[in-house]
């Protein structure tokens, strides 16, 4: 029985060795929704903007399994050609969904705000808010996934 044992240890330590080489960060996560993973409240988030132009902000742990809305509170500011718009954002089942579509326009910066609960200190996010299609990737450049930046 001894091999059987000594198994699962030896698969334990191959995969922290994968794991180490992974931390090369050359590639950014594809979103699942065709959107934008940022490091966020220590999970990865998921910035995607649907076709209604609402913002949907998605939280996956590490090994990108989909988490349900917990205490995050999220906004964000579009810095539109038009005028800054601030848009708060509501829980749905699986994610959070921004209450108003983003202002007009793209090639803008959007600020999205992220706290881990209510009384944590706030992280902020630059998105540069692009919809032009990735001629490699064939992602909206916002959520580019090229090593080229
Ligand atoms: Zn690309």
């Amino acid at each position: 029985m001894k091999p059987l044992l000594t198994l699962p240890l030896a698969l334990l330590v191959a995969t922290s060795a994968f794991a180490e080489d992974d931390h090369q960060r050359d590639k950014p996560v594809p979103g699942p929704n065709g959107g934008r993973v940022i490091e966020a409240a220590g999970h990865h988030a998921e910035f995607f903007v649907r076709p209604d132009r609402k913002v949907l902000i998605t939280f996956y742990n590490h090994d990108m399994k989909p988490q349900p809305p917990a205490e995050q509170q999220i906004s964000a500011i579009a810095e539109a050609p038009a005028g800054k718009a601030k848009l708060e954002f509501e829980k749905t089942a699986d994610a959070f969904v921004s209450t108003t579509p983003l202002p007009e326009g793209d090639g803008y910066r959007i600020v999205l705000q992220i706290r881990p609960d209510a009384a944590a200190k706030p992280q902020n996010i630059r998105i540069n808010f692009d919809t032009k299609v990735c001629g490699e990737c064939n992602r909206a450049e916002y959520a580019c996934v090229c090593s080229h930046g």
